[in-house]
C-alpha cells in the first residue's frame, strides 16, 4: 500500500488541507462525492463517514438507508488546482452497509469481486489502457454549455493553436500534477474532439483513474470558459466519442497474452480470452454502451463498431489486435464508450474473457477486410452477426447472458436493468424533429 492512516493525516497537516472528498460511482458510472471539512478525517480514516444510501441511484431503499464510507487510502490525492477556501484532497470509498459488509450493490466492491476470481484463476493483474475521447464546446453568457464547437481541427492536427488546444495541454499538465502518466495526447477526427490516454494501469486503479480522469476534463475546460462532454454522439454527420479499452491479462511471468513461440506471437490463452469477448459481445454492449445516445454512435460511417468481429489488421471491427509485442500484447475492444461504468465494464470483459480461458475454445477466424463493404449474405457467411442496434436491444441481450450477469451480480444487475429500462421507457415517448421533418406534411 501507498499511505498509511498516519501518512494521510500527516500529508493533510503538512500541506494544510482544509476540505476532504469522498468520491464513489453510481450504477449509471456518475461520480458523487461527499466534502467534509479536513476536521472529520478521523471519523473518516476510521470508517464512519455515513451516506444516505437511498438518495443515490440503484442503490438501497429507505427503510436500509444507512451506509458507510469506507475510504481506499491507496487513491488519496490533493487536487493541483486551489479554492479559494483552501487545499482540497480526496479519497475513493468503497460502499458497506451499517453492519460494515461489502454492500453488493457498489460497482467498485463489485470489480473487486471479479478481479478476485481472476487471482482464483492464477492471474495477477488485468490492466487497462482506456482512449476515451471528448468534445470540447463553447459555454454561453450564463456559463451553459452551447453546441457550438471552437474549432474547426482533424485528426493529429497541430495548427491553428486554439482555445481547444491549450485547454487539451492544460488538462494534460494538471493530470500529470496528480500522477497521470499522459501517453499520447491528440486531437481527434471530429472539429471539437480530443483524445487523451493515459498509462494502463489494473483493473480497479483504471476505473479509479477513468473516473478521475473525466472529472479533471470537465473542471480544467470550465476554466477555459468551455463545457467537456463525455457524451458518445452530440452532433449527427461526424465521429462520436468512444473509450477503446486495451486489455492484457498478467501472472508472476508477466503478460499472459505474449508467447513468442506460437505464430504472430499470440499466446493460445489470448485466444481463448478474445473468444470470451466474441462470444458475450451482445451481451456485454448494454454496459459498455448504456445510453440511448450510445447507439447513435455505433452506427456504419464513423470509425466505431458495428458488427461483431475481430482482426490483427485492420480496425474497422469490434476487437482488434493492435501491433505491439511482448509486453505490450494486448487486445483492444472498441465499442466501449466513455458513459460506461467503468467498474462495471470491467468487471464485465473480464468475468467474459476468464469464461473463454475455462472453455478453451478458438474464436472464429479474424476478418480482416473491410465489414462495410460486405453485404449481409457475406458477412453471415463469414460468422460476421450485428451489435445491438438499440439500447432495448442491448438489455435485452444482457438478460439472455447469464455470463454478463454474473459479472454483476445480483444487485447491480436488478438495478442496472431497472435503470435502462426506465431510461428507454422515456426515451419511447419522446417525438423527435427528425420526425416531424419527415412525416408532418407527408402523411
Ligand atoms: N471516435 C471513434 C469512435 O467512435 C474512434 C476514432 C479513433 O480513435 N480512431 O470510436
Ligand atoms: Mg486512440
Ligand atoms: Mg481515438
Ligand atoms: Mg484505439
Amino acid at each position: 500500500t501507498k499511505y498509511t492512516a498516519a501518512d494521510i493525516r500527516k500529508i493533510a497537516q503538512e500541506e494544510d488541507v482544509a476540505f476532504l472528498r469522498l468520491m464513489f460511482t453510481d450504477i449509471n458510472g456518475i461520480i458523487k462525492n461527499v466534502e467534509l471539512p479536513i476536521d472529520q478525517l478521523d471519523k473518516v480514516l476510521a470508517n464512519k463517514a455515513t451516506l444516505d444510501g437511498s438518495s443515490i441511484d440503484g442503490f438501497v431503499r429507505i427503510e436500509e438507508s444507512d451506509m458507510l464510507l469506507y475510504p481506499d487510502l491507496n487513491t488519496w490525492l490533493i487536487f493541483p488546482w486551489s479554492s479559494e477556501h483552501g487545499k482540497v484532497a480526496r479519497l475513493i470509498c468503497d460502499i458497506h452497509t451499517s453492519e460494515g459488509d461489502e454492500f453488493t450493490g457498489d460497482p467498485r466492491n463489485n470489480l473487486r469481486r471479479i478481479v478476485e476470481k481472476m487471482h482464483q484463476a492464477g492471474f495477477s493483474a488485468f490492466n487497462i489502457g482506456p482512449e476515451p475521447e471528448f468534445f470540447l464546446f463553447k459555454l454561453d453568457e450564463k456559463g451553459q454549455p452551447t453546441l457550438n464547437l471552437n474549432d474547426n481541427g482533424g485528426y493529429f492536427d497541430l495548427e491553428p493553436v486554439d482555445l481547444g488546444e491549450n485547454c487539451r495541454r492544460d488538462i494534460v499538465l494538471e493530470l500529470e500534477k496528480m500522477g497521470f502518466e499522459v501517453e499520447a495526447s491528440h486531437h481527434e477526427v471530429a472539429p471539437g474532439q480530443h483524445e487523451i490516454d493515459f498509462k494502463y494501469a489494473d483493473a480497479i486503479e483504471a476505473a479509479d483513474n477513468i473516473q478521475t480522469f473525466k472529472l479533471v476534463v470537465r473542471t480544467v475546460a470550465r476554466k477555459h470558459g468551455l463545457h467537456a462532454t463525455f457524451m458518445p454522439k452530440p452532433l449527427e454527420g461526424i465521429n462520436g466519442s468512444g473509450m477503446h479499452i486495451n486489455m492484457s491479462l498478467f501472472n508472476e511471468n508477466g503478460n499472459v497474452f505474449y508467447d513468442e513461440h506460437s505464430k504472430n506471437q499470440l499466446s493460445q490463452t489470448m485466444m481463448y480470452f478474445l473468444n470470451g469477448l466474441m462470444q458475450h459481445a451482445r451481451g456485454l454492449t448494454a454496459i459498455n454502451n448504456p445510453t440511448v445516445n450510445s447507439y447513435k454512435r455505433l452506427v456504419p460511417g464513423f470509425e466505431a463498431p458495428v458488427y461483431i468481429a475481430w482482426s490483427g489488421k485492420n480496425r474497422s471491427p469490434l476487437i482488434r489486435i493492435p501491433m505491439a509485442r511482448k509486453t505490450g500484447t494486448r487486445l483492444e475492444m472498441r465499442s466501449v464508450d466513455p458513459t460506461a461504468n467503468p467498474y462495471l465494464a470491467i468487471a464485465a470483459i473480464l468475468a467474459c474473457g476468464l469464461q473463454g480461458i475455462k472453455e478453451q475454445k478458438d474464436p472464429v477466424a479474424p476478418v480482416n477486410r473491410n465489414i462495410y463493404t460486405m453485404t449481409e449474405e457475406e458477412r453471415h457467411a463469414n460468422g460476421i452477426y450485428d451489435l445491438p442496434s438499440t439500447l432495448h436491444n442491448a438489455v435485452k441481450a444482457l438478460k439472455e447472458d447469464p455470463v454478463v450477469i454474473s459479472s454483476m451480480g445480483e444487485h447491480l444487475y436488478k438495478s442496472f436493468v431497472d435503470s435502462r429500462e426506465l431510461e428507454w421507457s422515456a426515451y419511447r415517448q419522446t417525438v423527435s424533429k427528425w420526425e416531424c421533418d419527415q412525416y408532418l406534411k407527408r402523411f
